[in-house]
């Protein structure tokens, strides 16, 4: 017997809402998660009239839905808000160029200014020419330190106040577990938090109004939707330490659905004793990003691949950093202790 929607109790439903187990029909599912994410909005107060907006926009799914239920809210709610997109191509072909099309037609479909940055006008080289130097193993460290600071210089160009990013729960509660296990308590502090303010000179505040979104409710309003998004993965990944994290907290949330939120809110209720030694901020000495070294990640990958050497950016060798500023050659000691890391 077909199930009635347990919201409206008119139409019949169509889906078991994951999150709170209701059935409901089309309409009702996507008022409400639309009303959640406003309601996360306005809870945390994300935005403020008249802000321009930048949306992260990959063209995968959660940025499509992330667009959408911006340009639906900011209109239905009168935020006030000048949206557009910001896209950063990372130069991998077979992947990031499809997606970067799927972001075109979100342009003309949502009506939205778009900008990309990319890799290669940026920093000289793009991830294909990256993994040629580096291989398989290392490459997502390059890639998301360069992505962050991509965002922030896209952001800069485009005079937007802040940048809106697609995570969602699935993605806090990865980041949360792989924190624990790696003992990172500066980024486990950092990673449940919904906006974090500007830390400094070109970095951009940033939020995530899709932080309690499950995954799976995702998928279906784009579904149901019928947005235009890309789904392949890229052909880099995978990313096997994000992948372990990913599996494990899929099962269990077979057994405890619950558990992502669980873990986010184990994260936000940690608190760091004093005493604590964390990270003082500074900026790097070259190009005057944020960094607590003298130069900053992107600048020693940068300087890593620039010389043929891409292991320095990889593990810790803050002791060759004075080299580095100073543009002294290493010696063919340290060239030869550097290629013999093994990743
Ligand atoms: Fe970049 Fe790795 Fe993500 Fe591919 S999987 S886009 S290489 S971070
Ligand atoms: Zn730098």
């Amino acid at each position: 017997m077909p199930v009635q929607c347990s919201s409206c109790s008119k139409n019949r439903a169509v889906l078991r809402r994951p999150k709170t187990g209701h059935s409901l029909c089309k309409e009702c599912f996507f008022i409400a998660f639309e009303e959640e994410v406003h309601r996360t909005i306005v809870a945390a107060e994300l935005f403020k009239h008249g802000e321009r907006v930048g949306i992260a926009a990959s063209g995968g799914k959660d940025s499509t839905v992330l667009a959408h239920v911006m340009k639906v809210l900011n209109e239905r709610y009168s935020y006030g808000l000048e949206l557009m997109l910001l896209s950063v191509d990372e130069g991998i072909t077979g992947y990031r160029d499809d997606s970067l099309e799927t972001v075109k037609r979100n342009q003309e479909q949502y009506e939205l200014p778009l900008k990309i940055v990319s890799y290669e006008e940026l920093y000289g080289w793009t991830m294909d020419a990256i993994v040629k130097q580096v291989g398989l193993k290392n490459n997502c460290t390059f890639c998301g330190v360069f992505r962050r600071q991509a965002l922030d210089r896209g952001a800069i160009m485009l005079k937007v106040d802040k940048i809106c990013t697609g995570h969602n729960a699935d993605d806090i509660a990865e980041t949360v577990l792989m924190n624990v296990l790696r003992g990172d308590i500066a980024r486990l502090r950092r990673c449940t938090a919904i906006s974090t303010s500007s830390e400094g000179d070109g970095v951009v505040p940033r939020c995530k109004p899709l932080k309690y979104a499950y995954e799976k409710e995702i998928v279906l309003y784009a579904y149901f939707k019928k947005l235009d998004y890309f789904s392949t993965e890229c052909i880099y990944s995978p990313n096997a330490y994000r992948g372990y994290a990913r599996t494990f907290l899929k099962d269990l949330e077979s057994i405890r659905p619950s558990s992502i939120m669980d873990v986010i809110h184990s994260g936000e209720n940690l608190s760091v004793r004093d005493g604590v030694k964390m990270p003082v901020q500074g900026t790097c000495s070259r190009c005057g990003y944020i960094s607590s070294q003298a130069l900053c990640k992107a600048c020693v990958l940068l300087e890593g691949l620039n010389r043929g050497l891409p292991k320095l950016g990889i593990g810790k060798h803050h002791r060759l950093h004075g080299k580095l500023l100073s543009q002294e050659p290493l010696t063919e000691k340290e060239e030869r202790k550097l290629k013999a890391v093994e990743f």
